[in-house]
């Protein structure tokens, strides 16, 4: 893949993608690495010191007005070489609550970062992950053409749904996973293949320190899967491992 694009890479899985993604043997041409604030993103800056490809770019993503020139200064970068992934990374978790208690703010805050900005972004996009795909038009589908990957949980599957609660994330993340399969079907024709993935629990703000899993060893197991994506898997909700999950 010759350009990658993530989402809310100061911290947690966005950094620790960034990281595994720059430790590819071939990494690509052009990473661009998103951050609400980029004075707070220490590591991150760090990284682009010593990586001439990583592009560090400021948006807030519930900005959706900025999406046009957000995505311009992208393309002026790339040109007619495109972007060929999408990874719709950063999200938020609003205090777990059950029915009785939950908040019409917290739905809102949830809907509006978790499925509203990814579905929107990929739109904003779609001219550039067109390019790509056309660009290469006898390779292979995958992430090398063109590829959304909306970072999904678990939380959203319905069929694992035995707990209740945490209605606000899990909605958001339902509604995510229900998106990337109408995206799925709608991309299709332009070779442009779109999934949802669990990261696994993971240490890391959201995920909390009881997490199983820690960054490097999931955002290691999340880049390998990608590499490993064809049109058999489009419009599938996988984990970390590559492992089909139940919606
Ligand atoms: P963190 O809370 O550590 O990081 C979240 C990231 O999203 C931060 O970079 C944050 O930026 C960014 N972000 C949130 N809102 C916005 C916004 N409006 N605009 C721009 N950036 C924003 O979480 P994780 O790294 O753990 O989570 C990453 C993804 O993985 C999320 O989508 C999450 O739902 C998902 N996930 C995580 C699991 C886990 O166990 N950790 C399990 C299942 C799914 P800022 O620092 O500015 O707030």
């Amino acid at each position: 893949m010759k350009s990658v694009l993530i989402t809310g890479c100061n911290r947690g899985i966005g950094l620790g993608l960034v990281k595994e993604i720059l430790k590819l043997p071939k990494p690509p041409k052009h990473l661009f690495a998103t951050c609400r604030d980029p004075q707070k993103a220490p590591e991150l800056q760090q990284l682009a010191t010593e990586h001439s490809s990583l592009h560090i770019l400021q948006i807030d993503l519930n900005n959706f007005t900025k999406y046009g020139g957000f995505v311009k200064s992208i393309d002026d970068i790339v040109k007619e070489e495109g972007l060929n992934l999408l990874i719709n990374n950063a999200g938020i978790a609003t205090k777990s609550t059950r029915i009785n208690m939950v908040k019409d703010t917290d739905m809102i805050s949830s809907f509006v970062t978790n499925t509203v900005a990814p579905v929107m972004l990929s739109k904003a996009f779609l001219p550039l992950l067109k390019k790509a795909s056309a660009f290469q038009p006898d390779a292979p589908l995958g992430v090398s053409r063109a590829c959304i990957v909306n970072i999904s949980s678990i939380l959203a599957s319905n069929a694992k749904n035995v707990e209740g609660g945490v209605i606000a994330y899990r909605a958001s993340k339902a509604a995510l996973n229900s998106a990337t399969k109408s995206m799925s079907i709608d991309l299709k024709d332009s070779k442009i293949i779109t999934i949802a993935l669990h990261p696994g629990w993971v240490k890391t703000s959201m995920g909390g320190s009881n997490a199983p899993l820690d960054v490097d060893y999931s955002t290691k197991s999340i880049v390998q899967t990608l590499l490993t994506l064809n049109d058999t898997h489009n419009g599938g909700f996988y984990q970390y491992d590559g492992k089909e999950l139940p919606w």
